[in-house]
């Protein structure tokens, strides 16, 4: 079991969830964040911190939204961890008022 970043994330990397992970298992892509399922501790914390909702437990994973398991296990194997805050991407707060929120 792990957590898992989808697609809410895209566009947007706010990276407030990074921040409160305790083992350091986020990594950076260009344009979204992936959770490396093998240090995942499943401590839950960076849930409530994404202002976007991108992050799901994976058993709590949307049937539309499965094929994420797959694609941060590949992409985080690939990229470098992110354990600071960043700024968010220059279309964050489109995309973030695009999602509803
Ligand atoms: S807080 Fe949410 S939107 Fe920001 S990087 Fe983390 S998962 Fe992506
Ligand atoms: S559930 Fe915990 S260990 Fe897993 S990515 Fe989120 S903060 Fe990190």
């Amino acid at each position: 079991m792990t957590h898992v970043v989808t697609d809410n994330c895209q566009k947007c990397r706010f990276t407030d969830c990074v921040t409160v992970c305790p083992v350091d298992c986020f990594h950076l892509g260009e344009d979204m964040l992936y959770i490396d399922p093998d240090e995942c501790i499943d401590c839950g914390a960076c849930v409530p911190e994404c202002p976007v909702e991108a992050i799901y437990m994976e058993e709590d994973l949307p049937d539309d939204k499965q094929e994420w398991v797959q694609i941060n296990a590949d992409r985080a194997a690939d990229l470098p961890v992110c354990n600071e805050k960043l700024d968010p991407l220059p279309t964050a707060e489109a995309r973030k008022t695009e999602l509803g929120f």
